[in-house]
């Protein structure tokens, strides 16, 4: 079980680069504590993105470390970590399926009324149920009938079936319609509370609450405090 996972992130002095001569992350040292949530914001290609993509091991950092409770994440089974860390990607893929396995990710021993109970706690029942099926509508084409935002809805649903101690969005840069921008925000502070929480955020009014902000630029910090501090 993961029920005894704090959740305290660490990145000790990692570079990277996808390229061999193209280091994208400079030395790169961030604690993040258990519970705590953090905003990332910074210009397009400065590397947010890169660094969840490292946290969630999509690629090995090409020097340093990352750790979750003092644990090497190169050390851990990749589905452990999958159950540890939450990850809201900024164009959600969603799987050719219904609404429901998309969320219970086909998981049929997860029941039909606590997926409902999800999506009303994360305010994804009306849109859902606005679809022709509702959650038995079929997904074709990786989820493209719905929006980002509306595929981010989807995914914060997920998080609250699974649990996971560590949150990760990574906000969409597609334009949300202002609802749909509204209703994640609610389902971010509904699905923050007690968790370590990393956002990445295209949107100031994201992160308002963070407990800290750092500021990306070309694969570095190069700032960070309050929300009134910068
Ligand atoms: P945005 O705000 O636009 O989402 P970002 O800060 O998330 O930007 P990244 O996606 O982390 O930026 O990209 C950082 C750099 O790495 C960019 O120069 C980008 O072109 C490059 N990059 C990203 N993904 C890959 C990849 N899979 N292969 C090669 N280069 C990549
Ligand atoms: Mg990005």
């Amino acid at each position: 079980t993961t029920d005894d996972v704090n959740g305290r992130i660490d990145f000790n002095d990692v570079s990277f680069g996808y390229l061999e001569d193209q280091p994208i992350i400079h030395n790169l040292n961030l604690t993040v504590h258990a519970g705590e949530m953090i905003g990332i914001v910074g210009t397009t290609g400065a590397g947010k993105s890169t660094v969840i993509s490292l946290l969630n091991r999509f690629y090995d950092v090409n020097e340093g470390s990352i750790e979750i409770d003092g644990v090497d994440i190169r050390k851990m089974p990749q589905e452990t970590l999958h159950r540890i860390v939450g990850l809201i990607q900024q164009d959600p893929f969603l799987f050719s399926g219904s609404i429901i396995d998309n969320i219970r990710l086909f998981r049929e021993d997860v029941p039909k009324e606590q997926v409902i109970e999800a999506c009303k706690f994360v305010g994804a029942d009306s849109m859902i149920r606005r679809l022709a099926d509702g959650y038995d509508t079929h997904l074709s084409k990786r989820g493209s009938g719905l929006s980002a935002g509306e595929r981010q809805l989807i995914s914060f649903a997920r998080i609250v079936v699974f649990q996971p101690r560590i949150l990760i969005l990574d906000e969409a840069t597609a334009n949300l319609d202002s609802h749909t921008e509204q209703l994640v925000q609610n389902a971010l502070s509904s699905v923050a509370a007690g968790r370590t929480t990393i956002v990445i955020a295209h949107r100031l009014s994201t992160i308002m609450h963070a407990d800290r902000i750092l500021v990306m630029q070309e694969g570095r910090i190069v700032e960070s405090g309050t929300h009134k501090e910068l």
